[in-house]
């Protein structure tokens, strides 16, 4: 508590409300509370002061291992390839070739396509997504558990205010939904593989009761378990629920339930049923509007995604990064289906060059203060070079970025590689 949510670091991914397994705190305004003793300081935590505890930090994705050194938990020796932004298998651009996901959808319209794909073909029961619902304010969604091929693409598109979807993992387990799909924006994505791969050992304490003990292991690891495959989606921002209720509703007076669609593409974009659009510039928005908490995050490309997609560079088309073999496993089954167009990445070469811009830009751009990424890491781990990092360049040179890889090498989707 101290050390996230005042220090203003906290994401607001609500997955330690998620894993507590004692109700200690509750997701209260956009934050962890505790709520179990109203009457004691915010960060009391009785259970974890008697018995022990701390599941709540160890998912916590502002809290140290974060996503360079969680890749040897999650990826091992597996890597294919490793870059800035992370490792991979695979990295191409797609687009659906279903018209009605396409019209809603962000980009290439890829990531409504693959789960509406897959719990057709029953690969899972349903997906986590974000989606703006029934009982939901215009323009603001909520977590959902789509588990029909409808709610699925229903939940097409992306909005730029947060959403804690690692919260729709508690329903899940509630619904006794097993087998799903999550998506979400690398805040989301490395609590997940917090919870799976995160050392149980420290919560096995001599004098802690064995059914003690299962419990906190049992919530640590149960909401991580339901997950079949991830989706995390690029990021670098959020903003504040001010821009589209003060700017957009009330200095540009397009009511919000209006808008069809936002898309941020060097300005952002309001799209208005009917088909007109207003523009805001980029860089206002961001200097009002961003969500000083982002300047806590490091990764712009869901890094421990088993597969990661984003829009920056391309204009009705999605950026694949195709991630672990599961990864791999059930996007050639997708591609098979005949649903995607695929093209190889080096026809995308300003994407690219975005994709590897941004994702250093992240990594660098925590405030003064900030946890570091091994701020809180043992001391021989400290200052470890990110892995896939070509380093700083030569004094007086300018940075080389590395050119796309060659379909051989990558650059292009499973179905279109040589083998
Ligand atoms: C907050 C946010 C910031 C982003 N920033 C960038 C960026 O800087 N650069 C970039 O290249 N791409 C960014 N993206 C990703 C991009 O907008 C597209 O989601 C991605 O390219 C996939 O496009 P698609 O057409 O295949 O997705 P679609 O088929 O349209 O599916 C979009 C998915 O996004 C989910 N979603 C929508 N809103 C949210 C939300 N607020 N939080 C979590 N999940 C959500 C929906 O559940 C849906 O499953 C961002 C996405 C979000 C949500
Ligand atoms: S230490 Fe454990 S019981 Fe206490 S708030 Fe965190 S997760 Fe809940
Ligand atoms: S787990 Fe998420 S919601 Fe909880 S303190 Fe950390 S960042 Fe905030
Ligand atoms: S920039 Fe980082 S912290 Fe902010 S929403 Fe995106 S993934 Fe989460």
């Amino acid at each position: 508590m101290n050390a996230v949510v005042a220090a203003g670091a906290c994401c607001e991914c609500g997955s330690c409300v998620t894993v507590c397994p004692h109700n200690i705190i509750e997701y209260v305004a956009g934050r962890p509370r505790q709520t179990a003793k109203e009457s004691a300081p915010f960060d009391h935590c009785g259970v974890s002061e008697r018995v022990g505890c701390d599941v709540c930090a160890t998912v916590c994705p502002r809290l140290w291992p974060r996503e360079e050194q969680l890749r040897d938990a999650v990826f091992g020796d597996d890597r294919a390839y490793e870059g800035i932004f992370g490792v991979y298998r695979h990295v191409f651009v797609a687009r659906t070739r279903d018209g009605s996901v396409l019209g809603k959808a962000q980009d290439g319209g890829v990531v409504t396509a693959l789960l509406a794909w897959a719990r057709q073909e029953g690969h899972v029961e349903g997906a986590v997504v974000a989606a703006v619902g029934e009982g939901d304010s215009p323009c603001f969604p909520t977590p959902r558990l789509a588990t029909t091929v409808e709610e699925i693409k229903a939940s097409a598109g992306s909005w730029y205010t947060y959403c804690p979807n690692n919260l729709a993992l508690r329903d899940a387990k509630e619904r006794k939904l097993e087998r799903l799909a999550f998506v979400g924006v690398p805040c989301q994505i490395t609590p997940l593989r917090k919870m799976a791969h995160a050392d149980a050992g420290r919560l096995q304490v001599p004098g802690k009761k064995p059914q003690v003990i299962s419990r906190q292991i049992g919530f640590l690891r149960d909401p991580a378990e339901r997950v079949g495959f991830s989706v995390g989606l690029f990021c670098t921002e959020v903003f504040r629920p001010e821009l589209m209720s003060e700017h957009v509703a009330g200095r540009m007076g397009i009511p919000l339930d209006e808008i069809d669609k936002v898309n941020v593409k060097g300005e952002v974009r309001i799209h208005r049923r009917g088909g007109e659009m207003a523009r805001i510039p980029l860089e206002e928005v961001v200097r009002d509007y961003q969500r000083p908490a982002c300047h806590h995050c490091r990764d712009f490309s869901a890094e421990l995604a088993d597969i990661s997609c984003g829009g920056v560079g391309t204009e009705g088309a999605t950026i694949v990064v195709l991630r672990t073999q599961k990864g791999v496993d059930i996007w050639r089954a997708f591609e098979a289906s005949g649903q995607v167009d695929v093209r190889p990445i080096a026809e995308h070469k300003k994407a690219w060059n975005i994709m590897l811009r941004l994702a250093r830009q992240q990594k660098e751009r925590l405030p003064p203060g900030a946890v570091r990424a091994d701020g809180d890491a043992p001391a021989e781990r400290r200052g470890a070079p990110i892995p896939g990092d070509p380093g700083e360049p030569a004094p007086g040179e300018k940075r080389r970025l590395p050119p796309p890889p060659l379909p051989e090498q990558g650059g292009a989707s499973p179905g279109m590689s040589p083998v």
